[in-house]
């Protein structure tokens, strides 16, 4: 039987639709997917995207904060609660087909669930105690953060994936895409571009003094952003701290010497944003010498530099310089971005405008509490 949603709802009219009253102890929940193609059991206060993700299900998720859509599903039967309002995200149609966001359902009730698990990988999650072993400053408001563990990289993590992290005194976990390439990682290290969120719990405490030496907790791998090997041209764009999951899917390009040509922009404001010049330096010197990769820093606000490349937005530069004045066929091509929400939903209609299929375009928005639906409870 499906369950039946009205737009504009609330968590807690969603629990009385589902017929849930009243507290009770919390139990353990068991789901069947697809008609049983997958099974897992939901354990007492966890959501539904977490258990189906810490027992390998391969569940679509990107922001795992109840804004991005992904992790979407039709409960056929059973009882959920909704954490979050869905209306911010689900519209009329799919919440009166019952459709959820894993990540914001908890059960109530053993559930049957409908999901389109699609190509997404099933990963093995881990949860790995390490300690900041380096804090460096990149720019102004971009640190480069490593966590030192005990844990070599012997699991299927893959580049442009993210890691929550946790600290003592910041209450829920934040999310932080791995800025090396997995084999780029000296042995139980795992490094993070970091950006300073004013007003942003976890930034402002990062920023606020030293933490070398502090205890620190990962839990990974999380996403679905890392490369789609194919042929055609990759035209990646980043903002700020997005250039810590491009890049490192680009070095793993080059570990592989993937086949296939590479346009990077990437957009920052000034040029004391700018980050990584070597770093790009090194992919283009190490890309498949048959095949073209070109970096290409867009300064969105620059004044009075002496700056001399490209600037406005990355995607108004690419518009003119890739689409508006050329004959490049982007119909093939695939996408891949991160970062700022604004600048990643612009830059998915400017690529769909240029001819790449939507479902070619990958992306990671980082998303903070204040992109997330009611903040972060
Ligand atoms: C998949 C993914 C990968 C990411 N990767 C990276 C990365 O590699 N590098 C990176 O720098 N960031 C990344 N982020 C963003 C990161 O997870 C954090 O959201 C970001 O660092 C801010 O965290 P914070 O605790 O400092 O700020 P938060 O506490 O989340 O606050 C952010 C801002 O929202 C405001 N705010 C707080 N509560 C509310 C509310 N209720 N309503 C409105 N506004 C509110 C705060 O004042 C602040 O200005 C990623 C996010 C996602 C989803």
């Amino acid at each position: 039987m499906g369950a039946f949603f009205c737009s504009n709802f609330k968590g807690d009219r969603v629990e009385k639709m589902f017929g849930l009253f009243g507290g009770g102890k919390k139990k353990d929940f068991d789901v069947s997917v697809n008609g049983g193609a997958a099974k897992f059991t939901v354990k007492a206060g966890d959501n539904l995207l977490k258990a189906a993700l810490d027992n390998g299900v391969a569940w679509p998720h990107d922001c795992r904060v109840g804004s991005c859509g992904s992790c979407k599903a039709i409960v056929k039967s059973g009882k959920i609660k909704a954490l979050t309002d869905f209306s911010y995200v689900l519209d009329g149609d799919q919440l009166k087909s019952g459709t959820v966001l894993a990540c914001q359902t908890a059960l109530k009730s053993d559930l049957d669930i409908e999901v389109e698990l699609g190509e997404e990988i099933a990963t093995e999650m881990l949860s790995i105690d390490g300690t900041i072993s380096q804090v460096v400053d990149l720019t102004h408001d971009i640190k480069e953060l490593v966590v030192s563990t005990d844990t070599a990289f012997t699991r299927a993590m893959l580049a442009g994936q993210y890691a929550e992290i946790e600290v003592e005194g910041v209450s829920d976990p934040r999310s932080y895409s791995f800025a090396k390439a997995p084999s780029n990682e000296n042995d139980g290290e795992f490094t993070f571009y970091i950006r300073h969120v004013p007003g942003g719990a976890f930034t402002d405490w990062l920023f606020a003094e030293d933490r070398t030496g502090t205890a620190i907790k990962l839990n990974a791998p999380f996403g679905q952003f890392y490369h789609r090997p194919d042929d055609s041209m990759m035209v990646c764009m980043a903002g700020g701290s997005g250039m810590s999951a491009i890049k490192s899917l680009l070095e793993a390009c080059v570990n592989d010497q993937v086949e296939r040509d590479c346009i990077y922009l990437f957009g920052a404001r000034t040029l004391k944003d700018l980050y990584c010049a070597d770093e790009m330096e090194q992919i283009k010197s190490s890309w498949n010498k048959n095949f073209k990769f070109d970096y290409i820093p867009v300064l969105s606000a620059d004044q009075d530099s002496d700056w001399t490349g490209p600037k406005g937005y990355v995607t108004d530069y690419f518009k003119q310089a890739y689409l508006d004045n050329s004959s490049m066929n982007l119909t093939n091509a695939q996408g891949y971005l991160c970062g700022p929400p604004a600048m990643i939903d612009s830059a998915i209609e400017l690529l769909k405008s240029g001819g790449i299929q939507e479902e070619s375009i990958y992306y990671d928005k980082f998303l903070d509490a204040s992109s997330i639906p009611g903040g972060r409870k």
